[in-house]
């Protein structure tokens, strides 16, 4: 997105707003560079590009079904998974880009799944980031007990 102005190619999203059909958004720019303000709209669509090169639109469904299997036995309901999926959906449309890879939603995905529950959330990294061996499973369950030391949560309560 270049700056009108200064033809700066890069800007920060200062303000959006989604139009009231939901189809577009409307964006308030910075130009880090000269500092003016300009406003862009943008088509809402968002799609994926699969790995076989086919776009696809994003769908919170297809994310819930993906993460779904990585709980299993888990205390995650379908509303702890729609709050997710609508989380990734967020974080995802932040960029700024219409077209993500299939990769990109992935690692949209961990951060959230690792709030939710660290045991889901090694199981889909685990599929997702091709885990092969103990030791990688070793350094994800090392930097989960890192930060486990650095910020402690309170457990979850069993009647949530
Ligand atoms: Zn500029």
């Amino acid at each position: 997105m270049f700056c009108p102005f200064c033809r700066h190619p890069d800007s920060r999203v200062v303000d959006s707003r989604t139009s009231d059909d939901g189809t577009s958004i409307r964006r308030r720019r910075q130009c880090p560079n000269c500092g003016r303000r300009f406003s862009t709209t943008e088509t809402a669509s968002l799609n994926v590009v699969k790995r076989n090169g086919v776009l696809e639109p994003f769908s919170r469904d297809k994310i819930i079904s993906g993460v779904r299997k990585a709980c299993q036995g888990r205390p995650v309901t379908d509303g702890d998974l729609a709050v997710l999926a609508q989380k990734v959906e967020e974080s995802v449309r932040a960029s700024g880009a219409s077209q993500l890879e299939a990769n990109d939603i992935g690692l949209a995905i961990l951060p959230p799944l690792r709030d939710l529950d660290e045991v889901a959330y090694l199981r889909f990294a685990s599929v997702y980031q091709a885990f092969d061996s103990l030791e990688d499973f070793e350094a994800s369950i090392g930097q989960l007990r890192e930060e486990h030391a650095s910020r402690p949560r309170p457990s979850r309560s069993v009647d949530e």
